[in-house]
């Protein structure tokens, strides 16, 4: 006979009435190849934005690969998603045929869950400021760093995605106290280019 959860016992000893846990056990990349080639594997092979590896004849992308990202120094990340790895991919290609990768472009990933589709611009880690905007049927919250927008997570409002994502594309932020406002199209808030 299958259990049934009744709580989650945190480490401090709290205990968390629950009828379903779920549980992330997260991804760890296969390097072995890359390692015997000697490439630099750190949780993933480590390559720049457009998938240099520091080997001048191989370049990575995708899952497999962690990178910098411009607001996170001395970091790698790795960015898991579709997204991801077709841009990198392209640009590794590119660097591989010994032609310019050109500028990359922001981050973005999309899931549907059930009803709803999240979509994610920009990489939140390392915000220190967020402001949301709620309404009955759609949310976003948008992620500050010294008082720049970094990213933007929204459920059911690809409006404020595009907006957010164009915003992140061109190097502008937005304003944080108008966009506290509901009511304000975020789509207003972004200077055309
Ligand atoms: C359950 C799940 C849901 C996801 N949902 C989303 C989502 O909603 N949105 C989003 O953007 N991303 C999502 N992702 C992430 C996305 O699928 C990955 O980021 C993306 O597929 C990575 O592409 P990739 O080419 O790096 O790796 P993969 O897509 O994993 O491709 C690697 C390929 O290499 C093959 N391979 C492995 N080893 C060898 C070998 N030794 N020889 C030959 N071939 C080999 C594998 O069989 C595989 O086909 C999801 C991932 C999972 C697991």
């Amino acid at each position: 006979m299958p259990g049934r959860v009744g709580a989650a016992v945190l480490a401090d000893g709290t205990e968390l009435p629950a009828d379903l846990v779920v549980v992330g056990i997260g991804a760890v990349p296969t390097v072995d190849l890359a390692r015997d080639l000697g490439l630099r594997c750190e949780g993933g092979i480590v390559t720049d934005e457009h998938g240099r590896t520091d080997h001048p004849a191989v370049v990575a992308a995708g899952d497999c690969t962690v990178q910098p990202h411009p607001h996170l120094a001395g970091r790698l990340l790795g960015l898991e998603s579709v997204n991801n790895a077709a841009e990198q991919g392209r640009a590794a290609g590119r660097i591989a045929a010994g032609t310019d990768p050109g500028p990359r472009g922001v981050p973005w990933f999309w899931s549907n869950q059930g009803d709803l589709r999240i979509q994610i611009v920009g990489v939140s880690d390392g915000h220190d400021d967020l402001v949301v905007r709620r309404s009955e049927d759609r949310i976003t919250v948008l992620y500050y760093r010294d008082g720049v927008l970094i990213a933007a997570d929204t459920v059911d409002n690809p409006r404020d995605h595009n907006a957010a994502k164009r915003a992140l594309a061109n190097g502008q932020t937005i304003d944080r106290e108008a966009a506290a406002d509901i009511e304000v199209p975020l789509k207003s808030l972004v200077r055309p280019v």
